[in-house]
């Protein structure tokens, strides 16, 4: 018998919530400014530097924080052909836009708790254990594998593998991962022989090793596919990349409140900042839950209209305070540019440029221009 429900009346009170949410807007107080000719003008110069090799994308961790359905309609626009991801909920957001079009694998590799969606995915995985490759064997369809070539974190070891191994098996990428590509010491060297020597071993249609600063180590690194991510939304890993690649993402916040300090006025919590003369302030709509974390405090910089507008003391939650000596002129209502380069807002911060990308809170709104 199915049980009979209480009472409709919650299913109707939320339905009433939704519509009423639809037909009011509420303008965002931050976001995030995408562009789009930015990053497809990033994926052709990394697939110019690859050379012979084509460039795929990371588009991992929802494209790096920029929205992966946004980022895999642009790229699959400019000719990209194979996308990265790193397990099968990322895998199923985007497979309505790939399927059939272009290639998907998931890095993570396939569990057991992944079979029953990866076996009707369009999406392969890519198999990292032993486990991983006897689990995927006898489901006649294609994989990836990783050759683990020093990295040690996923991956087969070279001594495991052997051709016996993978019989029956359809392997697209033979693929492994560099640590320290953005580094010039011995470790890419021994990574890239490893990786040659286990090739032998992996039947394999195509070949892949390089990240985005692996592309900028030169022709022995490109192999079939390049596999950039960082590059593409913006990070510069290595100088020889500073010339070719642009910022993507552009955090923007409106100012909430305009004050004026005077001599010996504290601003913010714990007082980090005293004002030293009478100057404007603004305080703006976004703090360290939008991902703008405590090691900008003191150090970030905002912009309008090219004038330097400094982050005095702690950033805060929600709000961070700017110091409008340079623009006067700005008042409640107003944007203000927040300087995200992501080479120059790392060496501000001390977070890496791959924690500030992903990093941007899912609060702030994104819009592509
Ligand atoms: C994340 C990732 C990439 C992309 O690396 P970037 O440094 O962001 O270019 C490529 N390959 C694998 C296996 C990855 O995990």
């Amino acid at each position: 018998m199915i049980p009979k429900r209480r009472s409709t009346k919650p299913d109707k009170v939320i339905i009433a919530r939704f519509m009423s949410e639809e037909e009011i807007a509420i303008p965002a107080t931050a976001s995030v400014k995408l562009d789009r000719a930015a990053l497809v003008a990033n994926w052709n110069a990394l697939n110019e530097m690859s050379g012979k090799a084509k460039a795929g994308a990371a588009v991992k961790a929802n494209g790096y924080g920029l929205g992966a359905r946004d980022v895999v309609r642009h790229l699959l626009d400019a000719g990209c052909d194979d996308f990265f991801v790193a397990n099968w909920q990322e895998a199923r957001e985007i497979e309505d836009l790939t399927a059939g079009k272009a290639s998907v694998s998931v890095l993570n590799g396939v569990r057991d708790a992944d079979m029953s969606f990866a076996l009707q995915s369009s999406a392969k995985p890519v198999l990292n254990s032993l486990d991983q490759v006897n689990r995927w064997q006898s489901s006649n369809r294609p994989c990836d594998i990783m050759i683990n070539s020093g990295m040690n974190r996923l991956g087969l070891n070279v001594a495991d593998l052997n051709l016996e191994l993978f019989a029956g098996m359809s392997i697209d990428l033979a693929m492994s991962h560099l640590a320290s590509a953005d580094e010039d010491g011995p470790q890419n060297g021994e990574q890239l022989a490893a990786y040659t020597a286990g090739l032998d071993l992996v039947p394999h249609q195509r070949t892949s090793l390089a990240n985005s600063a692996g592309i900028a180590l030169g022709s022995e690194y490109h192999f079939d596919l390049t596999r950039p991510g960082l590059a593409l939304y913006g990070g510069i890993q290595r100088p020889e990349l500073a010339a070719v690649i642009r910022q993507v993402a552009m955090p923007q916040a409106e100012i909430l409140q305009v004050r004026t300090l005077h001599i010996d006025d504290k601003l913010g919590y714990n007082a980090r900042y005293v004002a030293k003369q009478e100057h404007p302030v603004a305080i703006l709509a976004m703090g360290y839950a939008d991902g703008y974390l405590r090691g900008f405090s003191d150090r970030g910089i905002f912009r309008h209209e090219g004038r330097e507008l400094p982050v005095l003391g702690r950033v805060s939650m929600d709000l961070i305070a700017i110091d409008l000596t340079s623009a006067p002129d700005l008042k409640e209502g107003d944007w203000v540019d927040c300087d995200y380069d992501l080479l120059a807002a790392s060496a501000q911060s001390g977070l890496s440029q791959y924690e500030l990308i992903t990093g941007l809170g899912s609060r702030l709104s994104r819009y592509w221009v």
